[in-house]
């Protein structure tokens, strides 16, 4: 999501109290930073926020952290948060790169990737979250139970995705290559921005639950592809 500049954009950040300014300080102790302890969840890529506010009012013993690059796109989830604060909502403008100077070994539960950007071109595979190297990234600041939740409409970027487990440290738990349609996995969703859009139009929804814990039964990794079968 790529908001036109909108001036005065960095000065509203800078003096909003849901925005953590120097979240490197917080790195360890993202804890003190909530009224309530309970276990934190971060959304990678926010966008204006819908998803994450709409999770943190239905789950109320749970910290989000929303994650953004620009200050533009953020700060319409600051305007949100005026109207409306979430005492287990706090916002962070970075780079999903620097994860690590901010979240220490083991220190997020759960990280949401929704509609991330596709960088369809080869040379810039890195870049996108679902990859390899991010997934890496991820399973260093998760702890041991943590689990990653991708949803896009991009069925190249969720096949690319799909690609970069093996050897990741992750199995797959969950996927579905229509969310809106399988009722199990729908029951709970909460939407996001491009999610009602791309819906709208028709597209289908894909996504995938990671889990970083090693499942002791061979075939789970199958029958989390074909839940009819069972476990082979
Ligand atoms: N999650 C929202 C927005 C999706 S658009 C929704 O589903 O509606 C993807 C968002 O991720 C954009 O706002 C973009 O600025 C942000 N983003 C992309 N790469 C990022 C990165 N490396 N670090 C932080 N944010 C990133």
């Amino acid at each position: 999501m790529r908001l036109k500049n909108i001036p005065g954009s960095r000065e509203s950040i800078a003096g909003s109290p849901f925005v953590v300014q120097a979240p490197e300080l917080c790195r360890g102790r993202w804890r003190e930073v909530f009224k309530t302890p309970g276990p934190l969840y971060a959304e990678i890529g926010m966008g204006k926020g819908k998803f994450l506010m709409e999770m943190a009012r239905r789950y109320p013993d749970i910290n989000f952290i929303g994650i953004e690059k620009y200050s533009s796109v953020l700060l319409r989830a600051v305007q949100k948060m005026e109207e409306d604060p979430l005492p287990n909502v706090r916002l962070v403008r970075m780079e999903a790169e620097d994860l690590e100077s901010v979240f220490s070994p083991g220190e997020l539960t759960r990280i949401y990737l929704n509609f991330s950007d596709p960088w369809p071109k080869d040379r810039h595979a890195k870049r996108r979250l679902p990859s390899a190297a991010f997934l890496a990234r991820y399973a260093r600041v998760l702890c041991p139970e943590g689990e990653v939740e991708f949803k896009t409409d991009n069925r190249d970027l969720f096949a690319f995705a799909l690609g970069e487990l093996e050897g990741s440290g992750f199995q797959i738990r969950e996927l579905t290559y229509d969310l809106h349609r399988d009722e199990r996995l729908c029951r709970d969703n909460v939407t996001t921005e491009y999610e009602e859009r791309f819906s709208a139009a028709g597209r289908p929804i894909c996504k995938y639950i990671l889990s970083r814990r090693e499942e002791s039964k061979e075939g789970n990794h199958v029958s989390a592809l074909f839940p009819d079968m069972g476990d082979l």
